[in-house]
C-alpha cells in the first residue's frame, strides 16, 4: 500500500466552527491518496521548484532565518496604527526558536534602541545588510564574523511586536528591499506542497493555489478551519462546502455549484487573494476579514474582537505552521 496517511494532529482538531458536521473522509482521502499513488507510480511527484534566483544578491538566497509561516509581507501597511510601511518580512515562530544568519557576513551591530526590540544587524558587504529583529536572545557580538545558516540568537516578542516572530529585514545601501523573492528562491515553504498534497483534496489545493499565487499549506489550513475538508458541509449559517462560501459570495464569484470542489476553492481562494492585496499582505488581517468581512477588520483596525473570528485565525495560523515543516 501506499501508506499516505493524514497526520494525527490534523485529523484530531477538526473544526466545530458554526457547528459544522464531522468531516466525511473517506471519499476525498481516498481520491487524493489514489491520485498521490499515480504520482508517485509515474515518477511525477512534484518537488518544490527552485524558482531562480534571479537576483544580484544570490547570497541570500538558500537559507530561512527561521522555518515557519510568513504572517506580514513587505510593504504598505496603512491599517496598523503607527506603522505606514512594513519594512521586512515578519516569520511567525515560537518565542526562542533558533534564528540563523542568511549569509556570511560580520556583525554590526547587537542591541535594543526601539521598536525593533533585541536585533542583530550582519554586514554582508557591497552595502548589503540584514536585520533580525524582536529577539529573546542575541548568541553574536559586534565584530563577530558569522557564516551563512550559523544561529545568532534567539527570536522572541521584545520591542513594538504583538506577538512571537521573527521581523526579517534586507537593506541595501541603507534601504529595505523586499526579502520575499529572497525567501522564494530558497523555499522552506519546500515542504508545503509534499505536505498539502497527503491531504484530502491536496491535489486540487495544490493546482488551485499555484494557479493564485498562494502557499498551498495556508490554502489548506483555511480549508480545514473552515470545512474540514468536508466539500458537502453546510454551516448553521448557510455558507457551504470546502471554504465555506455564503451563497452571495459564491454568485458573485461565479461559483454555481459550491458544493463542486473545484468551483468552490476556485472561489474561494480568488477571494482570499483578493482580501490578501486588499489587506497589503497581512495574512492575519485577510484571514480575519474572509471570516468576518473585509469591513469588520477595517472598522476594527485589525482583527475584530469576536471570540470566533479570533479562534479561525488562530487555528489556520496554526495548521499553517505545521504544514509548513518538514513531516
Ligand atoms: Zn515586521
Amino acid at each position: 500500500m501506499a501508506g499516505i496517511t493524514i497526520p494525527p494532529e490534523i485529523l484530531a482538531t477538526m473544526p466545530a466552527r458554526f457547528g459544522i458536521r464531522s468531516p466525511q473522509l473517506g471519499g476525498p482521502t481516498a481520491n487524493s491518496t489514489q491520485f498521490w499513488t499515480l504520482l508517485v507510480q509515474r515518477g511525477v511527484v512534484p518537488r518544490t521548484s527552485g524558482a531562480a534566483a534571479h537576483d544580484p544578491l544570490a547570497n541570500l538566497s538558500g537559507v530561512w532565518p527561521v522555518d515557519g509561516p510568513i504572517t506580514s509581507m513587505f510593504g504598505p501597511r496603512s491599517l496598523l496604527p503607527g506603522e505606514k510601511f512594513h519594512t521586512g518580512i515578519d516569520i511567525g515562530v515560537p518565542e526562542r526558536t533558533p534564528v540563523r544568519a542568511t549569509a556570511s557576513g560580520i556583525v554590526r551591530f547587537v542591541g535594543n534602541t526601539d521598536g525593533y526590540g533585541l536585533r542583530v544587524e550582519i554586514d554582508h558587504g557591497n552595502g548589503v545588510t540584514t536585520l533580525y529583529a524582536h529577539l529573546s536572545e542575541a548568541n553574536v557580538v559586534p565584530g563577530q564574523r558569522v557564516e551563512r545558516g550559523q544561529p545568532i540568537g534567539k527570536s522572541g516578542n521584545t520591542g513594538a511586536s504583538t506577538g512571537p516572530h521573527l521581523h526579517y529585514e534586507i537593506r541595501q545601501n541603507g534601504r529595505p528591499i523586499d526579502p520575499w523573492p529572497f525567501l522564494q528562491a530558497s523555499g522552506s515553504g519546500a515542504y508545503s506542497a509534499q505536505n498539502v498534497l497527503r491531504l484530502p483534496f491536496g491535489d486540487l489545493i495544490v493546482a488551485t493555489a499555484q494557479r493564485y499565487g498562494l502557499d498551498p499549506a495556508l490554502l489548506a489550513a483555511i480549508v480545514k478551519a473552515e470545512s474540514g475538508f468536508d466539500s458537502r458541509a453546510v454551516s448553521s449559517a448557510g455558507a457551504k462546502g470546502l471554504m465555506q462560501l455564503m451563497d452571495g459570495t459564491a454568485a458573485a464569484l461565479g461559483v454555481r455549484d459550491p458544493f463542486d470542489p473545484v468551483q468552490n476553492l476556485d472561489g474561494g481562494a480568488r477571494y482570499f487573494r483578493d482580501l490578501l492585496h486588499r489587506f497589503s499582505g497581512d495574512v492575519r488581517l485577510a484571514l480575519a476579514a474572509y471570516n468576518a468581512g473585509p469591513n469588520a477588520v477595517r472598522e476594527a483596525g485589525g482583527v475584530p474582537p469576536y471570540a470566533e473570528t479570533q479562534r479561525f485565525v488562530e487555528a489556520v495560523m496554526a495548521t499553517w505552521q505545521m504544514l509548513s515543516r518538514a513531516s
